[in-house]
């Protein structure tokens, strides 16, 4: 028989599906001998039978009976006593805390009766009817769900008529006559009275906390916190103990270390005379904990001991609510602390330190996306700032700087000196250069995976997309904002974390974490201001160290420039996993790559082609001498041909108005013609059409060039001495047989320089698996390949059939909030769908060839979630952008941490 109801003695921390966060650890203090209010929980269990019958299993009312009679021999006084009436708390507590998300009741078991006793007890009136007021109160909001200012509006007119400024300023007479006044508001909204019966009391709170796990506020808050819909909460009924007894009681909160430097020592506060709402509620000031000691120094030492033992018996930073009464030390509730992200790496490594934890378990407490916090440059939270829009944080950061939007400006004044940033309603290649001179993006369209957002992140530059509320004008060179204007050369901050946009300079300040970082320990501890600052480089050396060791998965970058690539270097990455080579064909040789898409006559092709060999190759010889030594993937090209071609829809204005003005002559026909050739070339759906392998098979020379190039930058720095490693890779492989081909054009190309150079060359030729039917015949392809790198992003696009420029800010706002999508597939990896392809591809790969090196380039590779999936996939490198390396190679080591310690992420 399933036992839905167990004593706090019954259980401990391990069992937190079952009884919740909150009554785990009540049961894992109650194991440690510290004094807790005795007590029960009622198990996730009850709740689940509970929502999908519609009614509280019958057991569990038998259980509570049981269970009510110990507390009531434990603490010996009796629900509804006349005498000593014992008083329960009823609240909920889910296996993630869902802070004041769901309901709890107080004082549950006073009624007219023992309201009498209690003050007789307390030897105070007024406490008495204080605490009944506030059952009914609570109780009549969520159990009976009545209109919570109804309330207020009763406790405000008796305040007035006191002459009282708060609740506190009114007498015992005056909360009698409230709570009359309370009942009849009961009787009135329900047509029944108040309940009177303690134990009916206890089930219908019992009922409503369960109840609360479904309210619209708790449901939007999982899924923001991505909590899974189906765990249900616990209820925890316990004996009541009061802080607000006079000047010998009160109550606190504590944690075992500084949640904000991690430093041990005694923090938290302390109110005498007061409930746990109180110092919530902030009506009065708090005293720091220390001054416990001077009040009542035995319950301070008591509590020191306490603090001692939950930490080093959970090992960790605790945080701790507490209550005296009349000078005995209750335990109310512990768990393990929240903390700041320099916290919990300080934390982590001072447990190490302290022989309480492993470097292992170290690395467990830690999280990429806390290593991605410090790394960022911030902007100072105390400044005054002006907010005008939200979008989406594509790229973190903070970036302050003036308005441009276009190219030429930006650079412009970039080479004045200033800090700039590109607004666009959204970029394209185009804009690349305007992105590399400008401090921070920002752009009206687009999601997490825009052009903009991709680039931004590869660049570890901080950008905010998709913020609507902006009418760019590029035009007119200014951007409405409600009723802002904001014209070129007018400042603006952003913060690519939040999506924050603000009008106006905003203090920056500059992070010692990202110094180490690429400039290595010691320029790190230089650069800390402070002795703190200098413990958190410390710390994250250690556990970066630590995970590097520890970690199967390698690190690499996607890189496109030898200084990309450099700076990827510096950052720890062991290679380059993806080099976007169409982003070396834009600003001036974009009209080279026109001419020979467009070229009518080999000739004219040929001449064209020759004119980027030599340029090209530079590309590859400095890419490769960053990466001397280390395996480099260069991608051959891959987007939509309409990349590189002029705009139609200019194209089409320049050729009609030159028309209706009457012009003619050889620069309107050559407009004309291309105009043709561009319509001609025109598709519905460029991301589904003449890209990738299709282009290169459509116009063979566009590859030949580049493995050409890719062979003669080998051949120049093999005779400098130096180690290249380049692998060449072919997009958007579909079937084995388009592999086939390139493959054999590779390899003639590959053969002729070698020859002709007096070398010999074996360069590796693998393909992406973007593509659901390559991941599907992944056995096949694997006959060809010699690696396999995973495009996450276009592997995305293709399963779910979302096309990842739009869809983020169509329609996946909606998606999320009604729980489709928990997250965007495009940010963390979709493990159900898009992560069984990949799993499918390793497999059917490596059925063919055991040895199959396989990798994954698309964005998820610095996903810490997605990491951990790749890990388990049994992939062996993951390529991110240069700045999330540190992540990813953190990432890397915990999963392997993880999983021999048997804990997920
Ligand atoms: C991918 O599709 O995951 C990928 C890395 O290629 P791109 O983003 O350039 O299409
Ligand atoms: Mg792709």
């Amino acid at each position: 028989m399933i036992q839905y109801v167990h004593m706090f003695s019954e259980g401990d921390r391990d069992q937190k599906d079952l009884l919740g966060g909150k009554g785990a650890n009540l049961a894992e203090m109650v194991k440690l001998g510290l004094p807790v209010p005795p007590g029960f929980t009622i198990t996730t269990d009850a709740c689940r039978a509970y929502l999908s019958e519609g009614q509280v299993p019958p057991e569990v009312r038998v259980e509570v009976t049981q269970r009510l009679r110990d507390v009531e021999d434990l603490i010996g006084r009796q629900l509804g006593d006349y005498e000593e009436p014992l008083l329960l708390s009823v609240r909920s507590g889910a296996k993630f805390s869902m802070p004041g998300m769901m309901d709890t009741v107080l004082n549950v078991g006073l009624n007219d009766d023992s309201v009498e006793a209690l003050a007789r007890f307390a030897s105070d009136e007024r406490f008495a009817w204080d605490s009944y007021r506030r059952l009914i109160q609570m109780f009549g909001k969520t159990v009976l769900d009545i209109d919570g200012e109804l309330f207020s509006a009763i406790m405000d007119r008796a305040e007035e008529a006191a002459g009282a400024r708060t609740e506190v300023g009114l007498d015992a007479e005056d909360l009698k006559q409230v709570v009359a006044e309370f009942k009849e508001l009961v009787l009135k909204e329900t047509g029944s009275p108040f309940p009177q019966t303690p134990r009916k009391q206890v089930d219908m709170a019992i009922e409503a906390v369960f109840r609360s796990w479904n309210t619209e506020r708790a449901r939007l808050y999982r899924r923001r916190e991505r909590i899974p819909d189906d765990l249900g909460t616990a209820v925890n009924v316990q004996a009541m103990v009061f802080g607000n007894l006079g000047e010998t009681s009160g109550t606190g909160v504590c944690f075992t270390r500084d949640p904000s430097s991690g430093h041990s020592g005694v923090y938290g506060d302390y109110l005498p005379n007061a409930q746990g709402e109180d110092v919530v509620a902030g009506i009065r000031n708090t005293l720091a904990l220390a001054d416990l000691e001077g009040r009542d120094e035995t319950v301070y030492r008591e509590l020191r001991t306490a603090m001692r033992r939950l930490e080093t018996h959970y090992r960790d930073l605790c945080d701790i609510e507490f209550t005296v009464e009349r000078g005995k030390l209750w335990m109310l509730q512990t768990r393990v602390g929240k903390r700041t992200a320099g916290a919990a790496f300080r934390v982590a490594t001072q447990l190490v330190d302290e022989d309480l934890i492993t470097m292992d378990e170290a690395l467990e407490r830690v999280n990429g996306e806390q290593l991605t916090q410090l790394l960022f440059p911030q902007f100072d939270r105390d400044a005054d700032r002006t907010l005008v829009a939200v979008g989406m944080g594509a790229s973190p950061g903070a970036a302050v700087g003036e308005v441009v939007f276009d190219n030429a400006s930006a650079e412009a004044r970039k080479a004045e000196g200033a800090s700039v940033i590109l607004v666009r309603r959204e970029t394209s290649p185009d804009d690349l250069p305007g992105m590399i001179a400008a401090a921070g993006v920002l752009t009206a369209r687009g999601g997490k995976t825009s052009h903009a957002a991709v680039v931004a992140r590869g660049m570890g530059k901080c950008a905010v997309v998709g913020a609507e509320d902006l009418k760019v004008d590029v035009t007119a060179k200014e951007i409405r904002v409600g009723e802002h204007v904001v014209r070129q050369g007018d400042t603006l901050a952003i913060d690519g974390k939040t999506g924050e946009v603000f009008l106006g300079d905003v203090h920056v300040v500059d992070s010692p974490v990202m110094t180490y970082i690429s400039e290595g320990i010691e320029a790190g501890e230089a650069a800390a201001e402070d002795s703190e600052t200098k413990e958190l480089v410390q710390a994250v050396h250690r556990l970066l160290t630590h995970a590097d060791s520890r970690r199967r998965l390698r690190v690499r970058a996607n890189a496109d420039t030898g200084e990309d690539a450099q700076r990827a270097r510096d950052r720890g990455a062991e290679g380059i996993g993806l080099c976007r080579t169409e982003h070396q064909f834009l600003g001036e040789r974009r009209q080279q790559i026109e001419r020979v898409v467009l070229a009518e006559t080999d000739e004219e092709r040929e001449t064209a082609l020759a004119e980027l060999l030599p340029a090209q190759t530079q590309d590859f010889v400095s890419l490769l001498t960053a990466m001397d030594g280390l395996p480099t993937t260069i991608r051959l090209i891959d987007p939509p041909l309409h990349e590189f071609l002029p705009d139609l829809t200019d194209l089409t204005v320049k050729v009609a108005l030159a028309e209706e003005r009457g012009e003619s002559g050889p620069e309107v026909d050559r407009a004309r013609e291309l105009r043709d050739a561009v319509r001609s070339m025109h598709e519905a759906n460029p991301m589904l059409g003449l890209r990738g392998v299709r282009l290169g098979l459509k116009i063979p020379e566009l590859f030949e060039l580049q493995i050409r190039a890719i062979a003669e930058a080998v051949v120049r720095l093999r005779k400098d001495g130096k180690d290249p490693q380049p692998e060449i890779m072919v997009p958007l492989i579909g079937s084995n047989r388009e592999l086939v081909i390139v493959r054999d054009q590779a390899e003639r190309i590959i053969a002729e320089v070698a020859e002709a150079n007096g070398e010999s060359m074996d360069l590796p030729i693998g393909c992406m698996i973007e593509l659901p039917r390559a991941a599907l015949t992944a056995n096949r392809i694997a006959q060809t390949a010699e690696f396999f790198s995973f495009g996450t992003n276009d592997l995305t696009q293709t399963t779910w059939g979302f096309s990842r420029d739009d869809v983020e800010t169509a329609f996946f706002p909606r998606y999320l909030e009604n729980g489709v999508l928990t997250i965007s597939p495009f940010e963390t990896l979709d493990a159900l769908g898009v992560g069984e392809l990949v799993r499918i591809g390793v497999e059917k790969g490596r059925s063919t060839q055991p040895d199959l090196k396989a990798g994954i380039c698309g964005e998820h590779g610095g996903d810490p979630e997605s990491i951990h999936f790749f890990h388990n996939a049994g992939l062996d490198y993951v390529s991110c952008s240069p700045f999330r390396v540190p992540v990813a190679r953190l990432e890397a080591g915990r999963a392997v941490a993880l999983t021999e310690s048997g804990s997920s992420i």
